[in-house]
């Protein structure tokens, strides 16, 4: 199968788009590593009801009348309740519950009450639910006033009571800090996460723990986990993962937090296998305390070429520092590359499903962090997916110039991309010195943009350069100038459609990227090095002349390192506020208005593959087959008839 084929994005609806990604290389691992995929896979999506009870007490109630209804409904799907329903279902899906899974505000449905009711009577069998339950959730869908928040920061209310989540019961914010303020800490360089796996409930005077566990709060769900990574034991890669995987298992048992302490520290030792996970409670975004976990799970393959080339340009960082344009004084005399973990997801679940990030940074427990490291993996197929995507959205046809730029930025632009982020990551923020006595901090609020910039411009510099090629990082010149074409689009014009009118750039990489698209375009102007071109009323930045331009990012470079090397506030303050913050009035609102019209979806959601063992007749699994769901309402019922166990 080969890209031109695939279909990423499947639909779009409201402010979402469905997307799904590829498993590049699944077919032809060996059945042991296959096995392991599946297992931890299936631990992933056995914890899919966590989520939802977590966000919010009736979510599961409200997802299972509303699937009864799309399943059995027998009156005219065309008619206009029926179908709002089922977007308001996708809705749903796609935010693990009733809440939108970005903004937290509670979602609308466009059909009303008596709308609902009639849907239901329609339909060729009784609703799961009774009287009273329905009684309950009626106001809830319905009514705009009642728990419209999931998580509310707004610090002039209790913080608790109005957030909707369903990690607290009956309970104040001040009684739940008393709670949570009296656990000791009995070693204090090791401090439990006291409170990350449980509902904190209050009945008449009483304060009392739920503990997620086995035999505890969502013990029908954790215990389908942990048959699932008992699975996984017998087909680990190698002792450790065998080892953290007991820890794992041990926790889940017994819901003692200390066990999962140890199982992070041993995980973040783990680097030699090839497949990787995250499955626990983890992210503390989902409560305003910042003490409860939502559930997660990510099964991982390591992506061997990405990992090829972050290697490459690890093991060269000494040339690269030794040859860039920046004065010899500024420079490290020895240089270590850093060689990041690029991965490919083979299955996503519980918070990071539908909806995923694109990078993460394990474990949250800060003592573990600094004391045995963590771990950072890119989820390559991921934004792999993104990438394909944006290619049929219309961004590239409506700012870019030419058929040229168009097809190189096709044909290369995502290689080149990934390149540009490795040697950003990998050399860029560890090359050059401070002079001595220099403060890190001298640089003040303009720190972090000018350390954006240093970065960006170090890969964009060497972009170009014959190595690049040479080391076999890109196929040919042309992928460079794909990455310049979009750098200098980006920088100037198409990231302005996240910032609304009349606001200025106030995100250090936003301004580091303006910065040095718009220096470079001033300071090229005698010579035409990037043109403006205006045609049809539409704003273009076309680049005339590729290896002046990168002359001119080797220049700003060595200024930029010098700004930074000598803590020169003055010459950054400048450097910044002159090209860096302000936006041409006229330019933004134009481009805004196209980006209006491309009618995009600023949010997207994941559909997962399917994975079906094949078993032979003493029923030993002989392989795992990989199949590419094709519809997000389809995988959604599935995961909830085979999946539900709350
Ligand atoms: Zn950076």
């Amino acid at each position: 199968m080969n890209n031109t084929e695939f279909k990423y994005q499947l639909e779009q609806f409201a402010d979402i788009k469905i997307l799904r990604y590829r498993v590049p290389h699944f077919e032809e691992l060996p059945l042991q590593q296959k096995k392991l995929l599946y297992f931890l896979g299936e631990a992933a999506l056995c914890g899919r009801d966590i989520i939802w009870d977590q966000n919010y007490k009736h979510n599961l109630k409200i997802r299972q009348l509303f699937e009864h209804i799309l399943i059995n409904y027998t009156g005219d799907k065309n008619n206009k309740p029926y179908s709002a329903l089922a977007v308001f279902l996708k809705r749903i899906w796609l935010s693990n519950g009733i809440h939108h899974h970005y903004s937290m505000d509670k979602l609308t449905p466009e059909f009303t009450e008596s709308n609902l009711l009639a849907l239901m009577k329609q339909c060729q069998s009784e609703a799961p639910i009774s009287e009273t339950e329905l009684k309950e959730i009626m106001p809830v869908i319905f009514n705009p006033g009642i728990d419209n928040k999931r998580v509310s920061l707004d610090t002039s209310s209790d913080l608790i009571k109005s957030s909707a989540n369903n990690y607290y019961q009956n309970i104040s914010q001040k009684e739940v800090e008393e709670f949570y303020n009296s656990k000791e800490q009995k070693n204090p360089s090791t401090p439990i996460s006291w409170g990350a796996n449980s509902t904190l409930i209050k009945e008449g005077e009483t304060i009392t723990e739920q503990i997620w566990h086995s035999n505890g709060k969502y013990g029908a769900a954790i215990k389908q986990i942990v048959f699932w990574l008992k699975k996984a034991l017998d087909v680990a890669e190698n002792t450790k993962q065998e080892d953290l995987l007991k820890l794992l298992i041990q926790f889940y048992e017994t819901g003692d937090l200390q066990l999962f302490d140890q199982f992070n520290i041993l995980w973040v030792s783990e680097l030699d296998a090839d497949i990787d996970f995250i499955n626990g409670f983890i992210e503390v975004y989902g409560d305003a305390m910042g003490i409860k976990a939502s559930w997660e799970a990510v099964v991982q393959l390591k992506d061997e070429e990405a990992t090829k080339r972050t290697e490459t340009i690890s093991k060269n960082a000494q040339w690269f520092e030794d040859h860039s344009p920046v004065d010899k004084r500024f420079k490290k005399s020895e240089v270590k590359g850093v060689s990041a973990r690029v991965i490919n997801a083979t299955i996503l679940g519980g918070d990071c499903h539908p909806a995923t990030p694109i990078g993460i940074n394990l474990p949250n427990a800060e003592w573990i962090r600094e004391q045995y490291g963590s771990k950072s993996v890119t989820i390559e197929n991921i934004t792999h997916a993104y990438h394909m995507a944006s290619l049929k959205g219309g961004m590239l046809d409506e700012f870019a110039y030419s058929e040229e730029e168009k097809e190189r930025a096709k044909q290369y632009g995502y290689d080149s991309g990934n390149l540009h982020t490795d040697l950003h990551e990998c050399l860029g923020h560890g090359s050059g010195k401070l002079l001595p006595d220099v403060s890190t901090e001298a640089l003040k609020n303009y720190g972090s943009t000018i350390e954006e910039a240093r970065a960006d411009l170090f890969a964009l510099y060497y972009m170009i350069d014959p190595k690049i090629v040479e080391l076999g990082l890109l196929p040919n010149e042309d992928a460079a100038k794909s990455e310049y074409d979009n750098y200098i689009r980006n920088g100037l014009m198409t990231q302005l459609v996240r910032i609304e009118p009349e606001k200025n750039l106030e995100e250090s990489h936003m301004r580091n990227r303006q910065l040095i698209a718009k220096w470079a375009y001033e300071n090229g102007k005698t010579e035409n090095i990037i043109e403006r071109v205006s045609e049809n009323n539409k704003t273009y930045f076309v680049i005339r002349d590729y290896h002046k331009l990168r002359n001119l990012f080797g220049q700003l470079l060595a200024e930029v390192q010098r700004i930074k090397s000598e803590g020169d506030f003055n010459a950054a303050q400048e450097l910044v506020e002159t090209y860096g913050v302000k936006i041409e009035p006229a330019l933004h609102s134009e481009v805004l208005e196209r980006y209006k019209k491309l009618n995009l979806a600023p949010y997207a959601g994941f559909v997962n593959p399917q994975y079906t063992p094949v078993f032979d007749k003493d029923n030993n699994i002989t392989d795992i087959k990989i199949e590419y769901v094709d519809s997000f309402a389809s995988q959604m019922l599935h995961y909830s008839s085979n999946y539900s166990f709350l």
